[in-house]
């Protein structure tokens, strides 16, 4: 068999092998089995040594030619062989792994739950301790006891949602509490005095507008001690209001009424936008806080505790309003820190 015959021979069953291969394993044994040290490709060289020069020049170069084919179809299967690995990804899956990496963008707590534990902060150092009270509560702790029983037009201030279930003889309907002094009575009751708590939690409000949502936080704070006096609620004010607006800001009580404190008191801080100038957020320089004051007598005897022996003060606020009052903040509809829109949330 001339050589030439032998080199078609062998090309012809690499051919047909390579057009069979559907992966770089495969691959890999056709290129040793017709390319590698021990393969009959090396058989066919061994032949030349018998040749005279001329034939053995002419047989060397087309030998030389069958190879160069051989590798170069090899190369060529490689590549369409990555192509089609490549082409079954979906778009998305393919890696590039010289890009730059890909920084995921990173979250943070809530602007209502920071303001939350600024404000237990700040009282945890004035020696107050966090409580909670039941949300779903009885109307005699949200407003019997706070001297306001049924039918009292007092109550019409409070926008009440109530629970379809049974009245409870001595408490009263079921309600979802509209305001964290419900914990204030609960709290005497326990029987340990003094008390210096901090109830914050949810509070519930038939209410919704640009100022308020229907589910909206309160911070609660108590303190039953003997000689407690309005010097400390002032003192408590100006203490939290520089810690936690800044110590710019300045506070001012007027004299206020609620059924459960006497006397009463709205706080106000001073505009962070205006610094007291007056602007179109604020009334002549001033932000309405919240209410406090002294506990009636009726209230702490409610809770077992003798007025004639101790006193107490009290003040409960919105901790939503009270995070929108910090120094530059504007938000002109409330209820958009509840809708879970990432491009309000991440402002803050
Ligand atoms: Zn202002």
């Amino acid at each position: 068999m001339s050589i030439d015959t032998q080199l078609k021979q062998f090309k012809d069953a690499f051919n047909a092998e390579l057009a069979n291969v559907s992966n770089a394993e495969t691959l890999e044994v056709v290129r040793v089995k017709y390319l590698g040290r021990k393969s009959a490709f090396q058989d066919i060289l061994r032949n030349l040594k018998d040749m005279n020069d001329e034939e053995r020049r002419e047989a060397g170069q087309a030998a030389n030619a069958v190879k160069e084919a051989m590798q170069a179809a090899i190369e060529s299967k490689e590549a369409e062989l990555e192509r089609c690995r490549y082409d079954h990804l979906a778009t998305d899956e393919r890696v590039d792994i010289s890009l730059p990496g890909f920084a995921w963008p990173k979250g943070h707590l809530h602007m209502t739950t920071r303001a939350i534990r600024d404000i237990q902060r700040i009282f945890e150092r004035l020696g107050f301790t966090r409580v909670r009270y039941p949300e779903v509560e009885w109307e005699h702790y949200a407003f019997d006891v706070l001297r306001m029983g049924t039918n009292h037009p007092a109550r019409d201030n409070w926008e009440t949602y109530f629970i379809d279930a049974p009245v409870h003889e001595k408490f009263g309907r079921m309600i979802l509490t509209p305001h964290t002094t419900n914990g204030d009575v609960r709290e005497m009751e326990r029987g340990e005095l003094p008390i210096r708590t901090m109830n914050i939690n949810k509070t519930y409000r038939r209410q919704s507008d640009v100022s308020h949502v229907p589910m909206f936080h309160q911070f609660e704070g108590l303190l039953v001690d003997r000689d407690v006096s309005v010097t400390h609620l002032k003192g408590l004010f100006e203490h939290f209001a520089k810690e936690f607006f800044g110590p710019d800001r300045e506070i001012r009580l007027r004299p206020h009424h609620f059924r459960f404190t006497e006397p009463s008191f709205e706080i106000d801080v001073s505009c962070g936008l205006c610094a007291g100038e007056g602007c179109r957020m604020c009334k002549q320089g001033w932000l309405e806080l919240g209410g406090a004051g002294m506990l009636h007598p009726d209230v702490l005897r409610a809770g077992g505790v003798d007025p004639d022996e101790y006193t107490a003060l009290a003040f409960g606020w919105g901790v939503e309003r009270t995070a929108s009052m910090r120094s530059g903040i504007n938000i002109a509809d409330i209820r958009v820190m509840y809708k879970n829109d990432i491009r309000f949330l991440e402002q803050f």
